[in-house]
């Protein structure tokens, strides 16, 4: 069976390390890896791929920095050229990006079968450019494998049931792996003896709203100056619209970090204050609460039981959702068992071969 799986974002990085280790235990299984050069800075690509041991990818379209419509129509044309070349039995992506959404489109119009890993999700808003990649994406994979029922149950509202699978999150897989590797050295550069808040900010809709950015980083300034410490790894879209806006941060910011770094940053933290859709899990699969900075989330289990709460961007809004009482995480199995990859791997041979 082989397999030409599309990578370009940092979380796909992360889910690609968790599968293609799975990939690799079968014999049968041939997967090639593509990187469409979506995420490729040297802190949000590179690092992922040397520490976590993805396979090196095979072709790197380098394909970054542009608009969106731009950056889909540049990576369908490319991939679509590799997919003549290698003629795989599946195309597998991951998630709700513009390489997944070229990926799938590529795959689709060569009659590929397409397999999605974190089907199902939706926030239910249409102006995120993830839920049109989501959903587009979707309705076109062959096999989908979601991370929980709900996700099952939102692909049949829209009418995909057929080989729907739950599996778990592979993300929970690449979590306690990880951690079990205990490889981070972040300690060593970084005062993490006081109790402190990880946040992490890189949403569109958070960081090219002038108002709801300033709004975000009082409201942390207040966190920090008031309760707790906080620390936030600095995504460069959001960098860059910082810089822009001129406002002062008063809390610590760092370059983004590797995946080993950022386990131990979560796992050692009070709490966490996010609007990424990885770090509400993760934040969970370590116990931690999560404030998130988002007017939906898609993932529903963690509000629905109480231990995520979404927030607004006002300033007043994210002290109170910080400082307020949270409700204890005594499991963390919402979303499977952490054997995720290999039931995809195992089902995929048993099933599809
Ligand atoms: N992450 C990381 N280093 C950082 C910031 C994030 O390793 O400096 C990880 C984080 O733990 C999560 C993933 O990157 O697993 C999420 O990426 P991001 O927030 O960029 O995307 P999203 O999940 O919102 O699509």
């Amino acid at each position: 069976m082989k397999i030409v799986t599309i990578v370009g974002a940092r979380p796909q990085f992360i889910k690609a390390a968790a599968v293609s280790r799975a990939f690799s235990k079968i014999n049968s299984i041939k997967e090639i890896i593509v990187h469409t050069g979506q995420h490729f800075d040297e802190n949000m690509s590179k690092v992922f791929f040397d520490e976590m041991d993805i396979p090196v990818p095979k072709y790197a379209l380098d394909i970054s920095s542009l608009s969106h419509g731009a950056m889909t129509g540049r990576m369908l044309e490319k991939i679509e050229e590799i997919l003549l070349i290698e003629s795989p039995d599946f195309v597998l992506v991951y998630g709700d990006t513009n390489s997944t959404i070229a990926g799938a489109l590529a795959a689709s119009k060569l009659h590929i079968r397409i397999i999605h890993i974190e089907a199902g999700l939706r926030s239910y808003n249409m102006l995120m450019p993830e839920e049109v990649n989501r959903i587009v994406t979707d309705r076109i994979s062959t096999i989908l494998f979601c991370p929980s029922e709900q996700s099952v149950a939102n692909l049949k509202k829209e009418g995909v049931v057929e080989n729907v699978f739950v599996c778990g999150d592979v993300m929970h897989d690449a979590s306690i792996y990880y951690q079990g590797l205990n490889r981070s050295k972040i300690k060593n550069n970084l005062n993490l003896n006081d109790k402190y808040i990880l946040s992490t900010i890189h949403r569109a809709e958070n960081t090219d709203d002038k108002v709801k950015l300033a709004g975000i980083i009082t409201g942390l300034n207040k966190v920090n100056n008031n309760y707790m410490k906080v620390i936030m790894p600095l995504h460069p879209r959001t960098k860059f619209k910082l810089q822009e806006l001129g406002i002062d941060i008063d809390f610590e910011v760092i370059d983004p970090v590797g995946y080993f770094d950022m386990i131990h940053l979560i796992e050692n933290s009070n709490q966490v204050i996010t609007d990424s859709g990885g770090l509400q899990k993760e934040a969970y699969f370590f116990k931690k609460n999560c404030v998130v900075i988002r007017d939906q989330t898609e993932w529903v289990e963690l509000t629905d039981a109480g231990y995520n709460v979404l927030c607004s961007t006002d300033e007043n809004d994210i002290y109170s959702c910080v400082v307020s009482e949270k409700l204890e995480i005594c499991d963390n199995l919402i979303y499977g068992d952490s054997n995720s990859s290999d039931r995809i791997a195992n089902l995929l041979v048993e099933k599809f071969s």
